[in-house]
């Protein structure tokens, strides 16, 4: 079997596209420009990389973009006087605080103190537990990522059999609630599974959260099953270069396309999806905070 590829980079532009819709009619009809405010606090290179990026496209669309960058050694206190000031400014309406903080930073602490309803990461204790009961809420970007692009792919995944490998705050555990939502049967796996490939084995959907390159072997796929990959990994790839670097994912990506159904690929997977997903949050965040018709 050759696996259908999901493109991650097409949807995304899909995404995107009806959201620079969405501010425009927002912006014509409304006067309101939906606003997205990023705070950087050090230096840490992976991050500048993604909030750059995060700027440039929240502009493309048309929305607002505010970008603090803080010293490494920024206090708690001044990191939560930023927040305050950023809840209660009316033209901001999704705040990100890029994740992970220097050491000295306490994360639950500074995530809770963002308004539940700016929280366009969806990681604040409230959203976890509006999700996690199934009401209306801000839904992490790269499971709602992956979501979307199952559904699509799919259609229904009612009644699949769903394996998510990792149970981060961030990743795994939102993306199981998700599937579940689905009516899927989740299983969640980690570091402490006993016999993983077995499984993998059963899962009609395989959703990879590991952080560790290209762990998952083709002979762990069910024949015509749909892999997700989420990890983004980073190899020295001398064949390139010197000096030069490669991104792979959590699976194996040549060996599970020759069993899978469909793989999303690293990059161009669930990587595009995951700011496509924060930009459109942004937008719901907007049409809530006025009182305005959501997309859908
Ligand atoms: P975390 O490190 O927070 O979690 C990793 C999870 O994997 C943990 O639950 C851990 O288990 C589990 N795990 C580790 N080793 C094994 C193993 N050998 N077998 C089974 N499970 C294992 O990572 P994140 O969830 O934050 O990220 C996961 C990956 O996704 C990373 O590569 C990250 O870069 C990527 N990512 C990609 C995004 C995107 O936009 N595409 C966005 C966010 C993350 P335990 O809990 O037992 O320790």
């Amino acid at each position: 079997m050759t696996a259908t590829i999901i493109d991650g980079k097409e949807f995304a532009a899909r995404v995107r596209a009806k959201v620079a819709d969405h501010v425009t009619r927002l912006k014509d009809d409304h006067g309101i420009t939906p606003g997205l405010a990023v705070v950087l606090v050090g230096e840490d290179p992976a991050s500048q990389v993604y909030v750059r990026s995060k700027g440039k496209m929240t502009v493309e669309v048309g929305m607002k973009s505010v970008e603090h960058k803080l010293e490494a050694d920024t206090s708690e206190a001044e990191l939560l006087g930023l927040i305050d000031r950023l809840n209660n400014d009316p033209e901001i309406h999704g705040i990100l605080v890029q994740l992970p903080l220097p050491k000295h930073l306490d994360e639950d602490l500074v995530i809770n103190a963002i308004s539940p309803a700016k929280d366009v990461d969806g990681f604040h204790i409230s959203n976890v537990g509006l999700l996690g009961t199934g009401q209306k809420s801000m839904v992490p970007c790269t499971p709602l990522g992956c979501l979307m692009m199952l559904r699509d792919h799919h259609g229904s995944i009612s009644g699949m059999d769903a394996v998510v490998i990792g149970r981060s705050n961030i990743v795994g555990k939102p993306m199981a609630q998700l599937l579940l939502h689905d009516s899927c049967t989740v299983t969640i796996a980690h570091s402490r599974t006993k016999d993983l490939a077995e499984v993998v084995r059963r899962a009609d959907i395989v959703v990879a959260a590991v952080g560790r390159p290209e762990m998952v072997p083709g002979d762990w796929i069910k024949e015509g099953a749909t892999v997700i990959d989420v990890g983004i990994n980073r190899l020295d790839a001398p064949e390139k270069g010197e000096g030069k670097t490669r991104l792979v994912g959590d699976v194996d990506f040549d060996s599970c396309a020759a069993r899978a159904g469909a793989i999303t690929p690293v990059p161009g997977g669930v990587g595009p999806m995951t700011i496509a997903c924060l930009l459109a949050n942004t937008v719901t965040a907007c049409c809530r905070a006025n009182g305005l018709a959501e997309p859908e």
